[in-house]
C-alpha cells in the first residue's frame, strides 16, 4: 500500500491550492482527481473574477495552471476516484475506483459540490452557454438581457436581486405559488421593478442556436402546472437556484456534516471532527462558493495539516 504524508481528495481550486502548499512544505503529497479533474471551473468558459488575470481566463486553462504548479513542487496527481475511506484508524486508509489502497498521515477533503439540476430537455446542451448556477460568477455577462431564476427559496430571491444590477428583466420561475424563502426576501423581490414572477410553472425545455460553433440559449419552453398550458419564451440566461449537493457521502460514517451534507469545520479553521482530517472548498461552504474562496480555504487546510503533522507526527509514528 502506497503511503503519503498528505492525501488530498479533489482537484478543484481548493484541493490543488492545498497541494501547492503541502508539497511546497516538503510533505509527500498525493491528490486524487475524481470524476471531474480540475473541478467545476472546467465546465465554464470565461473566468473574469479570479485575481491575476485582468483579461480573464478560460476555466479549464486556469485549472491546468493550478495543476502544473502543484506538480512542480512534487504533488503526485492520480486520475482515480476515492470510493471509500477509513478514518477510524491511523494512518488513514483510502480505497479508489482502481481498487488501489493508499494510506496517509493527514487527509484533506476538497470534493466540492454539484449544483442540482432539473434534467430538462436541452439542459446538457446549454449548461454553461446560457444556463448557470451562479449569479455572482456569470451575472456580469447578462447586461441588459432577459434572464430567469429558477427556485423559490432565499437563494432564488438573492440571485434574482443580484441579477437586477445587470439584466433588463429577471423572472423568477417557481413550481408552486408559495415560497420557501423568508417573507422579507420575497417582499424585496416583489418590490423590485425589474423582477416579475412566473408561478406554478416549470421549465420543460431549453432551446437555442449554434453560430460559428458557439452554442447560445435563446428560448425556454415552460408549462403551467395548474392549466397544463405551454409557452415558449425568449431567454438570454437562466440561473438555477435549486440548491447544491456537497460531494461528501463517502465521508459520512466518520465526518460530521450539517443537515444538507456540508462538512462542519471548526471556527475559521479547516479542522473536522476527526483530528488529522481537514476540509476545504465548496464541500464545507454553503455560502460563498467561489474559486478564490475555495483556493483560500485550500491554503488554510494545507497549513492546518502541516502544523497538525509537525505537532503530532512523532507521537503517531
Ligand atoms: C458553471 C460554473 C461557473 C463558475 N464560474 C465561476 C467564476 O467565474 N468564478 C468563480 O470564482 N467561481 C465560479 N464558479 C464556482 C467555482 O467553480 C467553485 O466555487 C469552485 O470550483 C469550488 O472549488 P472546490 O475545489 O471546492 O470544488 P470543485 O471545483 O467542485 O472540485 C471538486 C473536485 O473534487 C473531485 N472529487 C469529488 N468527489 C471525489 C472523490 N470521491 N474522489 C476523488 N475526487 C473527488 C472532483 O473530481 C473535483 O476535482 C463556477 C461554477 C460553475 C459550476
Amino acid at each position: 500500500m502506497k503511503h503519503y504524508q498528505v492525501a488530498i481528495i479533489g482537484t478543484g481550486p481548493a484541493g490543488l491550492t492545498a497541494a501547492i502548499y503541502a508539497s511546497r512544505a516538503l510533505l509527500t503529497t498525493v491528490i486524487f482527481e475524481g470524476m471531474q479533474p480540475g473541478g467545476q471551473l472546467t465546465i465554464t468558459t470565461e473566468v473574469e473574477n479570479y485575481p491575476g488575470f485582468p483579461n480573464g481566463i478560460k476555466g479549464p486553462e486556469l485549472m491546468e495552471l493550478f495543476r502544473q504548479q502543484a506538480q512542480k513542487f512534487g504533488t503526485v496527481t492520480l486520475f482515480e476516484t476515492v470510493k471509500a475511506v477509513d478514518f477510524s484508524q491511523h494512518p488513514f486508509k483510502l480505497v479508489t475506483d482502481a481498487n488501489e489502497e493508499y494510506s496517509a498521515d493527514a487527509v484533506i477533503i476538497a470534493t466540492g459540490a454539484s449544483a442540482r439540476r432539473l434534467h430538462a430537455k436541452g439542459e446538457d446542451i446549454y449548461w454553461g452557454f446560457g444556463i448557470s448556477a451562479c449569479a455572482t460568477c456569470d451575472g456580469f455577462f447578462y447586461k441588459n438581457q432577459k434572464v430567469y431564476v429558477i427556485g423559490g427559496g432565499d437563494s432564488a430571491m438573492e440571485e434574482a436581486l443580484y441579477l437586477t444590477h445587470f439584466a433588463s428583466t429577471v423572472t423568477i420561475i417557481h413550481r408552486r405559488d408559495e415560497f420557501r424563502a423568508s417573507k422579507i426576501m420575497v417582499q424585496r423581490a416583489k418590490e423590485n421593478p425589474k423582477i416579475d414572477f412566473l408561478l406554478n410553472t416549470v421549465v420543460e425545455e431549453f432551446l437555442g442556436e449554434e453560430k460559428r460553433g458557439i452554442k447560445k440559449l435563446t428560448h425556454i419552453r415552460v408549462r403551467n402546472l395548474i392549466t397544463n398550458e405551454e409557452g415558449i419564451l425568449p431567454a438570454d440566461g437562466v440561473f438555477y437556484a435549486i440548491g447544491h449537493t456537497p460531494n461528501t457521502e463517502i465521508f459520512k460514517p466518520f465526518i460530521e456534516t450539517d443537515a444538507n451534507g456540508y462538512i462542519l469545520t471548526k471556527g475559521k479553521s479547516s479542522y473536522t471532527n476527526i483530528p488529522g482530517v481537514f476540509a476545504c472548498g465548496d464541500c464545507q461552504d454553503p455560502t460563498y462558493r467561489q474559486a478564490i474562496t475555495a483556493a483560500g480555504s485550500g491554503c488554510i487546510a494545507a497549513i492546518d495539516a502541516e502544523r497538525w503533522l509537525s505537532e503530532h507526527y512523532s507521537k503517531l509514528k
